[in-house]
């Protein structure tokens, strides 16, 4: 999408500090970090919300769990645990409409969230 910011990230128009990134997925440092360790993992294809997936998503969605673990294995967060995040439209938090997940680390998370 044109307008996407995420889209913009991927075709690296606009910067981003990548960690990770193969043919469906790409993972970087948030601009606006909520913890020490505050990565954005999204699919490359142009999905708005959880809310729009579907059966065709069901192996990316694994996939992007099993890169979620590998960069928090690889950022050193895992040992002490992390927090994986998903808003989903207005209500949800949801400001950026590009399907994304949070991976959250380096401190002690509380709940409930805000
Ligand atoms: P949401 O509120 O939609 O769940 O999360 C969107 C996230 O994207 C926010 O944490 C925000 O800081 C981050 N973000 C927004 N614009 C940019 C940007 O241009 N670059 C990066 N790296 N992160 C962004």
């Amino acid at each position: 999408m044109s307008d996407c910011i995420f889209c913009k990230i991927n075709s690296k128009e606009i910067p981003a500090k990548i960690v990770y990134e193969d043919e469906r997925v790409l993972a970087f440092y948030d601009i606006s970090p909520a913890a020490p360790v505050h990565i954005l993992i999204i699919p490359k294809e142009h999905i708005a919300s959880i809310d729009d997936v579907g059966e065709a998503h069901r192996d990316l969605l694994g996939h992007i769990h099993l890169i979620i673990k590998r960069i928090a294995e690889d950022l050193n967060i895992n040992r002490d645990g992390y927090r994986i995040v998903n808003n989903c439209g207005d209500a949800g938090g949801q400001t950026v409409h590009h399907l994304h997940f949070h991976l959250l680390g380096g401190r002690q998370m509380k709940w409930p969230p805000g």
